[in-house]
C-alpha cells in the first residue's frame, strides 16, 4: 500500500507540540508570543539541482533545508521558536523520508526548534521551509547599522563549500579527507545561531553569508549607506584553503557560496566584547576589514596595496 498524505505526515513530520499552543494536526499553528519580543520569520526554499544534487544523503538535505533558515535567524540575533515544512515529493519513498526526517529534528532538537504544520503534496523535489524566532523588540541584527569606523568580521572559514561543488562539478580534484570536510560544509552546515545570539547589542549590522562575502557584504554596504575596505590577506586560513592555487583560495573565500557564515561589523571600542562573544558562542571570528564613510568596497593586501581581482557575487539568475 503507498503511503497516503496523511499517514504521511502522521508517521514522518507529526510530534506532540511542545512550546507551541498548536502543533501539527489543525488548520492553523498558534505560537503564544512573548511580550517585548518581536516574532523573528524567514523562509528558504531549496530545489533539486539548484540548492543539491540528487546525490545527496536525505538525512544531510534535511539537515541543510533547516540549517540555512537558522542560518537567517542567527544574521538577526534572534533564538529559534519553531519552523513550517513545505514538501514537494516526487513519490512517498519510506526511506528517504525516514532518514530526511532525521536529519531535520536532529537539528531542529539542538536548538529547540519546533516543526508546527507544513504542506506535503507531489511533485519535483522541493523543500520550503519558514522559521519563527524572537527577539527582544528593537534588539534585532539588521544590514542597515553599520558606522564608518566599524571593524568588519567574518565567523568560521568561508570558501569550504565551494570546493567541494568544484569538486562535483569535475574542475577540481581533491583527496579523501580534504574532500570530505569540503563536502560537509557545503552539505551540513553550522548554523552560526549561538554566535547571533552572543552578538545582540555589540554587532552594528550583520548579515549570512549565503551567496558569498563579497556579495553579502555588498547588502551591508548598500543597506547602511557606508563603504569598505577589507584586507584579502586577513582572510581566514585553513589548512584545506592553503592546498589551493592563492587566487582561487581568494576566489572561494570571497566568492564561493553557500558558506553560512556570519558578516558583521562593531564599534572599534567593542574589539573585546567581540572576542569573548565568539568565545562563549564557541565560534572561530576574524577581523578582516573596516567600515568607511566614502561608498564602495576596496580589497587590499596585507600592505595596503590594492587588489585587482574582480570577485562576482552568486546570483541565481546569472550563474
Ligand atoms: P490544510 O489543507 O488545512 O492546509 P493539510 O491537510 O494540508 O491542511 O495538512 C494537515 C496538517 O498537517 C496541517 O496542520 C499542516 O500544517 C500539517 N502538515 C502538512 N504537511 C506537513 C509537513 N510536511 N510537515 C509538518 N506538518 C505538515
Ligand atoms: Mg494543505
Amino acid at each position: 500500500m503507498p503511503l497516503g498524505e496523511f499517514e504521511l505526515i502522521d508517521r514522518y513530520f507529526k510530534r506532540p507540540a511542545r512550546r507551541a499552543a498548536l502543533g501539527v494536526g489543525d488548520d492553523c499553528a498558534l505560537l503564544r508570543v512573548k511580550p517585548g519580543m518581536s516574532l523573528a520569520i524567514s523562509s528558504d526554499m531549496l530545489v533539486e539541482g539548484r540548492h543539491f544534487l540528487s546525490t545527496v544523503r536525505p538525512e544531510r538535505l534535511g539537515h541543510k533545508a533547516l540549517a540555512v533558515n537558522l542560518s537567517d535567524l542567527a544574521a538577526c540575533g534572534a533564538r529559534p521558536l519553531a519552523f513550517t515544512l513545505a514538501l514537494s515529493l516526487p513519490s512517498a519513498d519510506p526511506d528517504f523520508l525516514a532518514d530526511f526526517a532525521t536529519g531535520l529534528f536532529r537539528l531542529a532538537d539542538e536548538h529547540d526548534c519546533e516543526l508546527i504544520g507544513g504542506d506535503t503534496t507531489a511533485g519535483p523535489l522541493n523543500i520550503c521551509i519558514t522559521v519563527f524566532g524572537e527577539v527582544p523588540v528593537g534588539a534585532a541584527l539588521l544590514r542597515s547599522g553599520a558606522l564608518p569606523g566599524d571593524d568588519l568580521y567574518v565567523s568560521g572559514q568561508p570558501g569550504h563549500a565551494r570546493i567541494a561543488l568544484e569538486v562535483f562539478r569535475g574542475t577540481l580534484q581533491a583527496d579523501g579527507e580534504v574532500f570530505e570536510t569540503a563536502r560537509m560544509a557545503m552539505e551540513m552546515p553550522t548554523p552560526r545561531v549561538e554566535l547571533g545570539l552572543a552578538l545582540r547589542g555589540i554587532a552594528t549590522s550583520a548579515v549570512d553569508v549565503s551567496d558569498g562575502l563579497i556579495g553579502d557584504l555588498g547588502h551591508i554596504l548598500e543597506s547602511s549607506a557606508v563603504g569598505a575596505t577589507l584586507d584579502v590577506d586577513a582572510l581566514p586560513e585553513s589548512a584545506l584553503l592553503t592546498q589551493l592555487p592563492p587566487s582561487l583560495r581568494r576566489q572561494f573565500a570571497l566568492a564561493g557560496g553557500d558558506d553560512y557564515e556570519l558578516l558583521f561589523t562593531a564599534r572599534r571600542g567593542d574589539r573585546q566584547a567581540v572576542v569573548d562573544a565568539a568565545w562563549a558562542a564557541q565560534t572561530p571570528v576574524t577581523r578582516i576589514g573596516v567600515i568607511q564613510a566614502s561608498e564602495g568596497l576596496r580589497l587590499v593586501d596585507g600592505r595596503g596595496c590594492p587588489e585587482r581581482d574582480i570577485y562576482a557575487r552568486f546570483d541565481h539568475f546569472k550563474t
